[in-house]
C-alpha cells in the first residue's frame, strides 16, 4: 500500500490489535469499550507520551499533546494559540499544505506573510529565506518539513534568525530525525507513519502555552496541558493503536534505526528513476523527500497505464496527487524494503515492455 494516509501500519501491530481486540488486558473489555477516565486508559496514553519523549528525545521543557482534527485542525490551532502579539505569521510556501496553512489563519484574521515560494517552480525545489526574521516582526515562521504531495522535504532546517518556528510535520513525523530544540511547536496527524487516523500530535515548548480567551476548548494548548488531553473524551482506540506503533518504532531501532531504512528504500526508487529511459522524477536532488516520491513517464496515458497494471500486479494507490499529475509512492515507516523492491521490479518490467 503506497496511499500517501492513511498508510500501511506494521504487521506486527495489526495482529497485536487483532489478539487484543475482544479484551484488553484480561479485562473482558474491549479497547474501544473502555473508559477514558480509567486506569488502564492512563496507563495507555501515559505510556504513549514517554515513548514519544523517548523516540524524539523531548526536552523537559516541552509538553505532548494530543489532538483530534488532524493537521487541519492545527492551521487554526496554532495561529489561534501562538499568534497572540503580533498576529503576524511568516510562511515559507512550499507546497499545498504550506498554502493551506497560510490560507487558514488569514481567514481567522491574522496577516501571514509568505516570505518565499517556490510556486514558478512548481514546487520543485525548496523556498529558502534570504533575509533573517526576527521575534519582533512575526509570532512564527511556519514551515512545512515534509511536503506530502510535491515530494520535497527540509532536510536542514531553513536560516530562521530568532523567530520561532513551527513545523508541521505530517508526513515525515519520526520518518527521520529532527531535533525538537530547533522547533517552538511541531505538529501533525499519526495516519501516515505513526498510526490510524484520529490523532494529532502536538509537541509545544512550555513558555509558549499561554492562557488565551475566545478560542475553542477542543483546540486550547493551556487547557490541553492542564487536562492531560482529556478535556473531552479522546480517540481511545486510534492512542493505544498509536502507542503501539511507537513501542513498534523502538524496537526499529528508533527513529535512527527506521530513517536509516527510509533512506535505503528512497535510494533504491530514486536510483531507479534517476537511471530509466521512461520514467523520472523532478524534485532539486538535495530537496528530495524520503516519503513521498512522485514521478512520471510524461504522458498521461502511460501514467494511467502504470498506475492500472501496479494495481493488478498488488501494488496500490500509486496515483499522483490530482494536482501534479503521475504517479507517487509513498514510504512511510511501515512500508518494508521488500514492497520497495518490489515496486521497483515491476516498474522495470513495465519499461521493458514500453
Ligand atoms: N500537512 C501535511 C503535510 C499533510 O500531508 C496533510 C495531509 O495529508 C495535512 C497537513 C492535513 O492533515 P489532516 O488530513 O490530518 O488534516
Amino acid at each position: 500500500n503506497f496511499a500517501a494516509g492513511p498508510a500501511t501500519l506494521p504487521d506486527p501491530v495489526i495482529k497485536q490489535i487483532q489478539a487484543e481486540l475482544p479484551s484488553i488486558n484480561g479485562s473482558g473489555m474491549s479497547i474501544m469499550e473502555i473508559s477514558h477516565r480509567s486506569k488502564m486508559f492512563d496507563d495507555i496514553i501515559n505510556a504513549a507520551e514517554q515513548d514519544v519523549r523517548d523516540l524524539m528525545d523531548v526536552p523537559d521543557n516541552y509538553h505532548i499533546l494530543f489532538f483530534q482534527g488532524g493537521g487541519t485542525g492545527q492551521f487554526a490551532a496554532v495561529p489561534m494559540n501562538l499568534a497572540t502579539k503580533h498576529k503576524k505569521i511568516a510562511l515559507l510556501d512550499s507546497g499545498h499544505w504550506a498554502t493551506r496553512a497560510g490560507d487558514e489563519a488569514a481567514n481567522l484574521g491574522y496577516q501571514v506573510d509568505v516570505l518565499a515560494s517556490t510556486k514558478n517552480q512548481h514546487y520543485q525545489a525548496l523556498p529558502q529565506l534570504n533575509q533573517r526574521i526576527s521575534a519582533n516582526d512575526y509570532d512564527y515562521l511556519h514551515i512545512t518539513t515534509n511536503n506530502t504531495i510535491e515530494g520535497t522535504a527540509y532536510h536542514q532546517l531553513p536560516e530562521h534568525g530568532d523567530v520561532t518556528l513551527v513545523g508541521d510535520l505530517s508526513s515525515n513525523f519520526m520518518a527521520e530525525q529532527y531535533n525538537v530544540n530547533d522547533f517552538g511547536l511541531i505538529f501533525g496527524g499519526v495516519q501516515k507513519n505513526l498510526g490510524p487516523a484520529g490523532v494529532t500530535l502536538v509537541i509545544v515548548r512550555d513558555d509558549l502555552v499561554q492562557p488565551v480567551d475566545h478560542i475553542p476548548s477542543i483546540l486550547n494548548y493551556n487547557l490541553f496541558v492542564k487536562k492531560n488531553s482529556m478535556y473531552n473524551t479522546p480517540p481511545v482506540f486510534n492512542i493505544y493503536a498509536t502507542g503501539l506503533v511507537l513501542k513498534w518504532l523502538k524496537d526499529q531501532g528508533g527513529i535512527a534505526g527506521i530513517e536509516k531504512v527510509n533512506r535505503q528504500k528512497a535510494s533504491l526508487l530514486y536510483d531507479f528513476l534517476d537511471d530509466s529511459k521512461l520514467f523520472a522524477n523532478h524534485i532539486k536532488a538535495s530537496d528530495r523527500s524520503l516519503t513521498n516520491i512522485p514521478f512520471t513517464t510524461g504522458d498521461a496515458d502511460l501514467d494511467t497505464q502504470a498506475i492500472t497494471a501496479a494495481t493488478e500486479a498488488g501494488l496500490m494507490n500509486l496515483k499522483g496527487h490530482r494536482s501534479v499529475g503521475g504517479l507517487r509512492a509513498s514510504l512511510y515507516n511501515a512500508m518494508p524494503l521488500a514492497g520497495v523492491q518490489a515496486l521497483v521490479d515491476f516498474l522495470h518490467n513495465f519499461e521493458k515492455q514500453h
